[in-house]
Parts: C-alpha cells; structure tokens; sequence
C-alpha cells in the first residue's frame, strides 16, 4: 500500500472492472485468452470410454493476457492529472492459485512497461501453487486503498500519493503491487497495523497460507525481475509491497 491506509483519495463515479477492450497487446507472450471459471472438464459422459489425456482432471496452464485499457475501466484509481496516462497503463488477466486450491482468473492494471515482469512472476507464483486470496482491480472498492486491503484484494494500479507525502506512490506509476495484504500488512516502526484483520500477521516471520517471509522465493522471484520488497524497508514494513526498484 506504500504509505496509504485509509485515504480514499479518488472517488467518483460508479464501479466496473469487468472485461475491457479486447486488444491484445503483442509484448506479451503466454497469452491466449483467459482461463475459464471451470476449466476442469469431465472427461466423458457415462457409456463413453474417456478420452485419455495428459492430465484429464490436472488444472490448466498459467495464461496471461496484456490487453489496453479504457478510461471507464478506471473510473476511480485514474483521472486526468495522475502520472501514467491509462492509454500507458494495461490490463493483464491472469491465472493465480486461489486459497481454496482452485484455478482463478484474476486481473491487474499496470504500466506497460512492466506487463512481462508481472506475468513472468506471477506464472511462477501459479507454478509453485502460491496461493493468492483474490485479485480485482482496485476499482472495485470504489479505488479506496483501506477497503480493497481490508477484503485481502491483491491489486496494482491507483493513482494516490503516498501517504503524509505530496508525492505519487509507486502504485500510481503503476510499478507496484500489494500482495496478500490482509497477510502481509503494513506495519509501522512501533508494530500496528491500520487493519484489525491482518493483526496476527504483524510479525515476520509467520507462517500461514499466502505470507510473505523474508528470502521467500516469493520474494526471490519479484527480485530477478528487479521488484523490491517492502518488507526489507526500515522502520515501517510493507510485506504486502513489491516495487519496481524499490520505494
Ligand atoms: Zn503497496
């Protein structure tokens, strides 16, 4: 979240992250279309042999789709005066590992020069089963930073300064992303958090389902694509904060 608890700083109009404008961007490879709800099929209906396959009721590839983004798709976490225009901005629709052990298809907005760094993580992430509690875009809590962290929403892009700072935070330049948050909290020098929820998560390390640890792979993967973790900050800890070159 990088300095931003409860300020809903944007708000305007109504919600809607749904699909966008199906225009696939060609930077981006491992991209076909987006993985359905159900992906596991039945293999066959009773009298019939079942067809054989690889792994009949295995769960499907990672996929990733770069797409644009339109003005509406963000009506709250863009406006006119924020750092990266939207048409800089992309949509990337992806497959996470959910807390349930299921398949999801989850979605992030960020810049588009850093649309392959995110989906070369997060296919590792899917890879290693790392489960993800949910990712909408942060739109769907009206782009209010508390709210999306208090529902444990993994999310990206929204235009905000940093909190008790005149300055963009990095998620405004769509170079961050908070992971897990109800898991990963912020957590000031003097050991609280904002989030009542996240409260056993304070201390590192911690296990749990979806915690970030320091040497995690977790991390470890975000750092060969050049993010840094907030929870190697001084001070304040951001466990749920990766950045492209840190801050
Ligand atoms: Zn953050």
């Amino acid at each position: 979240m990088k300095r931003a608890a409860a300020m809903a700083f944007v708000v305007l109009a109504s919600v809607s992250c749904g699909a966008g404008e199906p225009v696939a961007s060609p930077a981006t490879s491992d991209s076909v279309h987006e993985t359905p709800e159900s992906p596991m099929s039945v293999p066959a209906s009773a009298g019939q042999k079942p067809t054989p396959a690889p792994s009949p009721t295995g769960p499907p590839p990672f996929s990733a789709n770069v797409s644009r983004v339109a003005r509406d798709q963000l009506p709250y976490s863009w406006r006119p005066g924020c750092p990266v225009h939207y048409r800089d901005l992309r949509l990337v629709t992806l497959t996470y590992w959910g807390f349930d052990d299921k398949p999801h298809t989850g979605q992030l907005v960020v810049r588009k020069t850093v649309t392959s760094d995110i989906v070369t993580v997060f296919k590792r992430l899917y890879g290693w089963r790392w489960p993800i509690k949910q990712m909408k875009l942060v739109d769907a809590y009206k782009g209010d930073d508390y709210d999306s962290i208090d529902a444990d929403n993994t999310s990206a892009f929204n235009c905000r300064p940093a909190t008790g700072s005149s300055n963009w935070s990095n998620h405004a330049y769509g170079e961050a992303i908070d992971i897990n948050p109800r898991e990963n909290p912020y957590v000031t020098a003097s050991g609280s958090t904002a989030h009542q929820n996240a409260k056993k998560f304070a201390k590192r390390p911690v296990s749990g389902k979806g915690v970030v640890n320091p040497g995690d792979k977790v991390v470890k993967a975000f750092s060969r694509v050049g993010w840094e973790w907030g929870g190697y900050w001084s001070g304040t800890k951001d466990y749920q904060h990766f950045s492209k070159g840190g801050g």
